[in-house]
């Protein structure tokens, strides 16, 4: 069944808020078998939420709001859909004493404004708010149901979990939405869309979306279906074709974050990792650390910025960075040595670039940096090129590092699923 979702409030139409709360609702009516086909964000005006309450009724069978039910004028939710929908409000006297209880509990007493919270619709039924004030309200007309949830998130969502889906459940039909989450690393947009698209249009029943973050592809094949059994064998199969196409730059099949698979492959080996970061800052440091359990891997780390710094704290030798430079291979190199040996780590990692906007000549460029990896044997260093800007050079910098740490390892091509 289809469902579209209404954002409204007028701070959602300015440079400072973001509607956040249909992306939670997306996942949860997905979960309950309802496919989103399309979401409006609305402004607290009379009759543009006319007209987009009006528009998605006659598209869809379910109808579901979030924000305009507080206290106050420009709240309008509540008036206008009942209007639309031809119902009279009628003041719920259970409601009424439950918003006076509430705020008795707090010491206070209910302002005049919070009686317009217990107005319900006529037919309609109320949506138990254990979070706040607003009541949510329950409408079905001529078969279809619009939903009205409060803005706040948390108000939201325990209602959605509590009162809605419970409902959705009786009327959301046997069709359920599988999806995988792919996640791949080393391989522009272009050259993963190049490899996978001839094995997606082999399988018209999945619809497979290619999003791009910075250092990072993903790959959400989706199947609608109400056999779970064969949408996982359909999944597993068009994952196992994916695998075989991009081979070792698919790092996950579950959505991990880079750092997490990162962290798994430190932990079967039993390695341990220190890094010296000068362009990054700490960056491929609190990467590493975002992961529970970061201390059985993660020895520590130095932001060796300054020259002398290098030298001092990872004995990059003087002259190394008066003939090289600073930004150069050679002393991405010294530092991964120098921080490997200062902390006996199994893996030291050296970083060091331009991020821009300023600093860049010529030879040297924004947005060069080299990254090495060494070992009590072997080392290894790579010069990137990244475009963008500072954040998203530095970002994928830590993103190139941890990518080069993962496939340190033998086996790193089998993606952890
Ligand atoms: P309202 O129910 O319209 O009084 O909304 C109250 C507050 O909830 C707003 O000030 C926002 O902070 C938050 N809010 C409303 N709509 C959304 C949304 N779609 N996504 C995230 N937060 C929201
Ligand atoms: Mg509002």
């Amino acid at each position: 069944m289809d469902a579209e979702i209404i954002a409204v409030g007028s701070e959602l139409l300015t440079p400072y808020r973001l509607d956040t709360n249909s992306l939670f609702l997306t996942a949860e009516l997905n979960r309950s078998g309802f496919r989103v086909r399309r979401k409006h964000v609305v402004g607290d005006h009379d009759e543009d939420l006319r007209q987009v309450f009006r528009g998605a009724l006659e598209r869809v069978e379910l109808v579901i709001s979030s924000g305009g039910l507080g206290p106050t004028q420009d709240d309008l939710t509540r008036e206008t859909v009942s209007d639309l929908l031809g119902r009279k409000l009628k003041l719920n006297e259970t409601i009424l004493r439950g918003i006076q209880e509430r705020f008795r509990s707090f010491g206070r007493t209910m302002p005049d404004v919070n009686g317009r919270q217990a107005m319900v619709p006529e037919g309609a039924e109320p949506l138990e708010n254990t979070r706040g004030t607003a009541p949510g309200l329950w409408i079905e007309q001529n078969g279809k149901v619009v939903v009205l949830l409060p803005g706040p998130t948390s108000e939201l969502q325990a209602m959605f979990v509590r009162e809605v889906k419970p409902r959705l459940a009786r009327r959301g039909g046997n069709l359920r939405l599988y999806t995988r989450d792919l996640r791949i690393t080393g391989l522009p947009e272009s050259e993963v869309d190049q490899r996978v698209s001839p094995i997606y249009k082999q399988y018209p029943g999945a619809e497979t979306t290619i999003l791009s973050a910075p250092g990072e592809i993903q790959l959400h094949p989706r199947v609608w279906s109400d056999d779970k059994a064969a949408a996982t064998k359909l999944l597993d199969e068009l994952v196992e074709r994916f695998r075989m196409a991009l081979g070792e730059n698919l790092f996950s099949t579950s959505g991990e974050a880079l750092e997490t698979v990162v962290a798994g492959e430190l932990q079967e080996h039993r390695a341990t990792i220190a890094v010296a970061e000068s362009c990054t800052g700490g960056m491929l440091a609190a990467r590493l650390t975002n992961v529970p359990g970061s201390s059985s891997y993660f020895r520590g780390g130095v932001v060796s910025y300054s020259n002398d710094l290098k030298s001092a704290w990872v004995d990059v030798p003087k002259e190394l960075i008066e003939a090289k430079g600073a930004v150069s291979a050679e002393v991405a190199l010294a530092m991964a040595h120098g921080i490997r040996q200062q902390t006996n780590a199994t893996l030291g990692v050296g970083v060091t670039g331009i991020a821009g906007p300023g600093g860049g000549t010529p030879e040297k460029p924004v947005g060069l940096v080299h990254i090495a990896v060494v070992n009590e044997k072997s080392a290894k260093e790579r010069t990137f090129r990244f475009p963008g800007d500072r954040d998203r050079i530095r970002h994928q910098a830590t993103q190139a590092a941890l990518d080069m740490v993962r496939r340190y390892f033998p086996y790193a091509a089998k993606a952890k699923g």
